[in-house]
């Protein structure tokens, strides 16, 4: 655990008692710090009852008297579409909102670090998509290197559940929007900017809102090395205001969509090969067509991103590619779970929106697509250009119909998965890829997008086993 530093004997409020919360109010009491405790659900209350922890109801006229701060779990709105009311009392009473993240920053570094002959580092990771991914590989790199490396934020740990800092120790986090937006302090050594497209727009009134939640990342602290993937406006004019010149190389530009020059850092993809360059030169080439776990263009931008990070911590091209080769992946992202009759399956499902459906579909040569759920703000038009690989779309969800209209591909209206894996795996051809990649969110069938994979998963294995 980290203790939460700067705010012993403070009163700290936490709304939202889930994993973060319940984190957060742990690591400031092992701080010295009062949390008092709120979540709307009462099981969730009395869970942290349980272990000691104090709850108070902070929709209560005057909770915020004597509050130092208000710290938020990352599923509560701060701002957009309306604050939580318990944040808008906060915000009146002049009290700081802030989070896991936020509080982290402000703990890491401690007075043990004088004798360390090597700083421990952060490398945080923002982006659209491929966070995870990202996040994760640069994580199996540095311990495939024998580098001490914990990762944590949206994937893995909470932040404040970290172990304390090793001499040279090297923390990867996994950052979204909602927590670049909210976290009071910022200040990553190295920082990584995937991409940019639109996303959880009602929670930052829009792509702009959104791209300044992310770009708090490079605002906020200045990290020592920016890490920004430029194939989008945004990216783009993120790199260009970060650098002092064209050859300043805090700045490692990364692309998949065309080849990097000028005097600079460059990490670039093209035809499945990695080039980076630096000076004008090229310092190093990955054949990453070879490595099975990261399949697609879009992988290639999360393997570029992860090869720039390991580099600016001095790892050199060789260590990084051998270790490319043993990622095993996450599961739910380009995951392959079986390979039958010349038909391989891959679960897709963390595919929650039209871009990252969209990369997914271009990943593969000819595709039985199961698609569908709760569709997201912006419409279905970004698959457009990614659907000329599918023989078909077998479309699932409680809107199956409507969504299914808004295609542009030969589809068949499924609603369930069993129908949908059915259907698919009667049509599916050796060469082909059935391919679960929703471009919507899970909520209206599922839990969570894990559910939706392993029911997927389940129902292909069954068959192919059955
Ligand atoms: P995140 O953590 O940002 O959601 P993940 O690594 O979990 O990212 O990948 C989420 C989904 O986005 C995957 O299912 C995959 O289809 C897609 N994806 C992965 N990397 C990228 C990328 N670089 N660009 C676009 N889509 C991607």
């Amino acid at each position: 655990m980290i203790n939460v530093a700067g705010m012993t004997d403070q009163t700290v409020a936490v709304l939202g008692l889930g994993r973060s919360g319940l984190s957060a109010a742990r690591a400031l009491r092992a701080g010295g710090a009062q949390p008092l405790c709120w979540d709307d659900n009462p099981a969730a209350r009395q869970n942290a009852e349980s272990e000691g922890l104090k709850c108070a109801d902070l929709y209560r006229p005057g909770a915020f008297d004597g509050v130092a701060r208000l710290i938020v779990s990352p599923g509560i709105p701060h701002l957009y579409p309306a604050p939580n009311p318990v944040v808008d009392a906060a915000m009146r009473a002049g009290v700081p909102v802030d989070n896991d993240i936020g509080l982290f920053f402000q703990s890491f570094a401690t007075p043990a670090w004088n004798r360390f002959d090597v700083a421990p580092r952060v490398i945080a990771v923002t982006g659209s998509n491929g966070k995870s991914t990202t996040s994760a590989l640069i994580h199996h790199i540095l311990t495939s290197a024998g580098r001490s490396a914990q990762l944590a934020g949206n994937i893995g740990r909470g932040v404040l559940d970290l172990d304390p800092a090793e001499d040279g120790g090297v923390v990867v986090l996994e950052l979204s929007s909602y927590q670049t937006d909210l976290a009071r302090a910022l200040t990553p050594d190295i920082a990584v900017f995937t991409n940019l497209s639109p996303d959880h727009l009602d929670r930052h009134a829009g792509l702009g809102g959104y791209f300044a939640a992310k770009r708090r990342l490079f605002a906020e602290g200045g990290p020592d090395r920016a890490i920004i993937g430029v194939d989008e406006p945004e990216g783009l004019f993120l790199a260009g205001q970060l650098s002092e010149s064209p050859a300043d190389d805090r700045v490692i530009r990364v692309s998949v969509a065309r080849k990097l020059s000028g005097p600079g850092w460059q990490v670039f993809a093209r035809k499945g090969f990695l080039s980076e360059f630096r000076k004008g030169k090229q310092t190093a080439s990955i054949d990453l067509r070879q490595v099975s776990a990261l399949p697609g263009a879009h992988n290639h931008q999360n393997a570029c991103a992860a090869y720039a990070a390991c580099r600016a911590l001095g790892l050199a091209p060789r260590v990084i590619e051998t270790a490319m080769h043993s990622y095993p992946g996450l599961p739910h992202r380009s995951q392959i779970i079986a390979d039958a009759g010349g038909v391989v399956y891959v679960n897709d499902s963390k595919a929650t929106n039209v871009d990252s459906a969209a990369k997914a579909l271009s990943a593969f040569k000819r595709v039985r697509w199961i698609c569908g759920g709760l569709q997201k703000e912006g419409g279905l038009d970004g698959l457009r250009a990614a659907t000329g690989a599918v023989a078909r779309a077998y479309v699932i969800g409680r809107e199956a119909a409507g969504f299914a209209l808004q295609l542009d591909v030969d589809a068949e209206i499924c609603t369930t998965m069993a129908q949908a894996v059915e259907r698919a795996m009667a049509d599916a051809q050796p060469g082909e890829t059935v391919l679960l990649a929703p471009a919507a969110a899970s909520f209206d069938q599922y839990d969570n997008f894990e559910q939706r994979g392993e029911d997927f998963t389940t129902q292909v294995l069954a068959r192919l086993n059955g």
